[in-house]
């Protein structure tokens, strides 16, 4: 066979993969629907946590509810660059690009009450840094250490045969199929490669299909302090919270989540215009845009992300995000497990074990703080108002808060409390 694996994908998950098997002597190439493949075309806010996260509704001080990845990762700041260590899986990545430090998240009502994530002021929860810059960097170590990629080719589907993997592909001469010992699956959310093995079959749709704009703005002018990062909501607007991530004063990310017809384009422009907000954004001048979605809308994890010879890592198994982090770790462990399999070994079940520990969204606390209290679709912005006004000062999420707190609604607004209750998260299934 001409190659040992196929990675389809070169997102974070996928570039990590073929720069590892490269780096270890595989024969690896990578296929990647982009003509640049470094360029983020959809939406990330580009944060990369590193305070100790948690699957827990309980969030405690120090900790960071999680969606994605829940294994430690730490960043090293050096003279010149930051290094990023991993040591679940055991390896570390240099990244020389820009950065910028974010001490403050925090939740917001449409009044301004303030519910902080941490305690202000405390210590780095996470960095802003440049993704492209990243990725670059990636791709650059993997093609040094032999990965041959083929940028604006796109995976049709995969199948198994008895010795290896078939992937048919599409690229600017037509279509091809390659052949591989092993593949691996990096196709972000909604993968075709997942979906012709046949993957989502047992996956439960968990969410209506959700669409997000992301908007980069210059000039933003707000009485918040630099290095916050903010989930701010306003029931009369939006059914789920804006975030806006202050990175420094001169770069503000703004971005909207939605399901059902509303625009995002049209409900950003309303937050933009709200008389309590419209103040920051007097000077503000838009300077990129990015969407995101799935087919469908959020989709319960892959339980045992391999299927024959194929690994599937990152989005591409998950309900919506792994984060950079759990693309990362994943690509890095699944060629791993590839190699153990090719020599003889029982690479897979490992992989499957990890997979299952090291993500927030396989954890069934996940589906719980996930889906119960969707406060914006519950509350009024005056009840909103009311919920943080209980809880400003305090340390912790509001979710969390309410769960913990939910006699004290119940005195003070007995029918909101009714409301609250009545909305059980659905059975996370498998
Ligand atoms: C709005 C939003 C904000 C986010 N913010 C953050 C954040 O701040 N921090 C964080 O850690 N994570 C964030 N995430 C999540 C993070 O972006 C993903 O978890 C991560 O990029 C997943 O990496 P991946 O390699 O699995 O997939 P992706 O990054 O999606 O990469 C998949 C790659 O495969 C390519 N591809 C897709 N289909 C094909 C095909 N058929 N053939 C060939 N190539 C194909 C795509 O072009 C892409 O390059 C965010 C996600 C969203 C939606």
């Amino acid at each position: 066979m001409k190659y040992d694996l196929i990675v389809v994908g070169g997102g974070p998950g996928g570039l990590m993969a073929a720069k590892t098997a490269a780096e270890d002597g595989l024969k690896v190439v990578l296929i990647e629907r982009k003509k640049n493949i470094a360029e983020i075309t959809r939406a990330c806010l580009s944060v990369f946590y590193i305070r100790k996260v948690t699957a827990s509704p309980e969030v405690e001080e120090g900790k960071t509810h999680a969606d994605g990845y829940i294994e430690p990762v730490s960043v090293e700041l050096l003279p010149d660059k930051c290094r990023f260590h991993f040591p679940g899986p055991g390896f570390s990545l240099d990244y020389d690009g820009s950065y910028a430090p974010y001490y403050h998240w925090i939740d917001m009502s449409p009044s301004g009450y303030l519910i902080h994530r941490h305690k202000p002021n405390d210590k780095i929860w996470a960095l802003f840094y440049d993704k492209e810059v990243f990725l670059a960097g990636l791709l650059s170590l993997a093609q040094k250490a032999g990965a041959e990629v083929l940028p604006e080719t796109i995976g049709m589907g995969a199948e198994n045969t008895p010795d290896g993997v078939k992937v048919r592909v599409r690229g600017k001469s037509g279509e091809q199929t390659l052949e591989a010992r092993t593949a691996i699956a990096a196709d972000g959310v909604s993968s075709i490669i997942v979906d012709s093995l046949g993957l989502n079959k047992d996956r439960k749709v968990m969410t209506p299909v959700v669409k997000i704009l992301a908007y980069e703005i210059e000039g933003v002018e707000t009485n918040l302090p630099p290095f916050s990062f903010l989930w701010i909501s306003i029931p009369s607007l939006s059914p789920m919270p804006f975030g806006l991530g202050i990175a420094g004063m001169d770069r503000v990310l703004l971005f909207t989540m939605l399901s059902g017809t509303l625009s995002p384009t049209a409900v950003m422009d309303n937050f933009m215009k709200h008389p309590n907000f419209a103040p920051w954004f007097r000077n503000a001048r838009i300077v990129k845009k990015t969407a995101a979605g799935a087919d469908v809308g959020l989709r319960t994890p892959i339980r045992e992300p391999v299927a024959g010879n194929v690994v599937i890592v990152g989005d591409a198994g998950a309900p919506v995000e792994t984060w950079i982090q759990g693309a990362l770790a994943c690509g890095y462990m699944g060629v791993k497990a590839i190699e153990k399999e090719l020599n003889g070994q029982k690479g897979y079940p490992e992989y499957i074990d990890w997979w299952q520990k090291a993500f927030a969204f396989n954890d069934p606390h996940y589906w719980k703080i996930a889906t119960v209290y969707p406060l914006n679709q519950i509350c009024t912005d005056e009840e909103l108002d009311y919920i943080y006004s209980l809880f400003q000062g305090r340390v912790g999420c509001a979710m969390g808060l309410i769960e913990k707190n939910l006699e004290l609604i119940k005195k003070g607004r007995p029918e909101l409390y009714e409301r609250l209750i009545k909305t059980k998260p659905p059975e996370a299934g498998s």
